[in-house]
């Protein structure tokens, strides 16, 4: 299967396409029943309602309800029926088989001209007039009509020829016309499923030097925390008593992997990003999922100090830890300490009094890895960032972290890291 841009015809079947959304959305402000002919032939029966789901299942991002009629939008089903299971959107699902030439027409369409602002005193979906602060106009980057934010809170992958990665802003009637290309097109155009061009760690690249705190978006952070990891290695290799002891990392569930700056004086200010990755039961690795650090400090010290951490999750209450929306902070909700450090039997890991928790954290400061605490710590997913590299809104933490998603192509630097980091250990 391929995409292929020259189709005489394309221009003009995406005319009548587009062409179809905007008479829709006209027509629906003569017609209130049915706001969106494309999505169902049973009429809405309570408009604002509807919407109101909608938008509350977005913004919390809960589209796994039992109530399957609240994401109503999310499916689309061709004679009505709009029982669509998330599930099916996973990227590691069996290779993904959808009829080609039956969303060919969806799939081949290329970049609407966008309707000038002026074009529009009223949402082209639920005729709301746009007032200047609390109903903007936002245009639907697939059709280019022009519409209030509740009628665009869909978020959707867009065909080849808009050679965009992320998922766009899309208005509802054009989220059921892409919602049946979603698997496909996570499959083929999503970040994580581009090669990682950023790879080099050496000297030679500026960028390996130092781990900034803020990482914009995954493959930053895949970047950054391959780049700890390795770091980390030859830290090991030149000072075996300065690192983290063998049976920690062999026995390790998971990693969480973060750069923290921490600046200020005495009340210091700790921000950071990174990402977590757990282990399987086969001891290979889950795909990443980014998270970030927030906390507050005191200390003596004024100025500012750059930290990475690597936090050894012990077992798979930590994991799941990990994987909840929740923010939590280390060591509350998640029982951390300052790791062990050295040649540590493991025998005296269990004995000790640090022995029951759940996560050990390391820091890296003058070139050695010591035990150091993020108490205090809140730590959150960033449920942005996993969006946009899986290109899935609905992917939770725990599908990403506990293996219901394949190894993204696109985090191989971390994963060759990961190998090195445990084939140094077996020698
Ligand atoms: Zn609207
Ligand atoms: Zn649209």
């Amino acid at each position: 299967m391929q995409f292929s841009n020259d189709d005489a015809n394309q221009n003009h079947s995406y005319c009548e396409n587009a062409l179809g959304i905007f008479d829709g959305c006209y027509e629906s402000s003569d017609d209130s029943v049915s706001i969106i002919p494309s999505f169902t032939n049973k009429p809405s029966e309570v408009r604002f309602k509807n919407v109101i789901s909608r938008a509350f299942s977005i913004l919390t991002r809960r589209n796994k309800t039992s109530d399957t009629n609240d994401v109503s939008f999310l499916g689309v089903g061709k004679d009505g029926d709009i029982v669509i299971d998330p599930s099916v959107y996973m990227p590691s699902a069996p290779p993904i088989e959808i009829d080609y030439s039956a969303y060919k027409e969806v799939l081949e369409v290329e970049p609407p001209e966008w309707l000038r602002d002026s074009s529009a005193t009223a949402c082209m979906q639920c005729s709301a007039p746009f007032t200047a602060l609390t109903r903007g106009r936002h245009h639907c980057r697939f059709c280019g009509g022009v519409f209030c934010r509740g009628c665009t809170k869909g978020r959707c992958l867009l065909p080849v020829a808009f050679r965009e990665r992320n998922p766009q802003r899309v208005c509802d009637a054009c989220h059921g016309k892409l919602d049946p290309v979603q698997d496909f097109l996570i499959s083929n155009i999503s970040n994580a499923v581009q090669v990682a061009k950023h790879d080099v760690m050496d000297w030679t690249c500026a960028k390996g030097w130092l781990n900034l705190p803020i990482g914009f978006s995954m493959e930053d952070e895949i970047y950054k925390s391959s780049n700890t990891l390795r770091n980390y290695c030859k830290v090991a290799r030149s000072n075996p008593e300065k690192s983290i002891p063998l049976a920690i990392l062999k026995e390790a569930k998971g990693l969480a992997i973060l750069t923290v700056v921490k600046a200020g004086a005495f009340l210091s200010y700790k921000l950071g990003t990174g990402l977590v990755v757990s282990r399987k039961s086969d001891g290979s690795w889950s795909a990443p999922s980014a998270i970030f650090s927030l906390g507050l400090g005191w200390g003596a010290q004024i100025g500012g100090e750059l930290m990475d951490f690597i936090i050894v999750l012990r077992d798979i209450k930590a994991v799941r830890t990990f994987c909840s929306h929740m923010h939590f902070s280390l060591g509350a909700g998640c029982s951390a300490a300052a790791g062990p450090i050295g040649r540590v039997l493991e025998a005296d890991i269990r004995a000790g009094d640090r022995g029951s928790c759940m996560c050990y954290t390391y820091s890296c400061s003058k070139g050695a890895f010591v035990g150091a605490s993020l108490e205090g710590n809140i730590v959150a997913t960033r449920m942005d960032a996993n969006m946009q590299f899986y290109g899935n809104p609905c992917l939770t933490t725990s599908d990403i972290l506990l293996g219901m998603v394949d190894r993204p192509e696109a985090a191989e630097p971390l994963y060759g890291a990961l190998k090195d980091l445990y084939s140094s250990l077996s020698c």
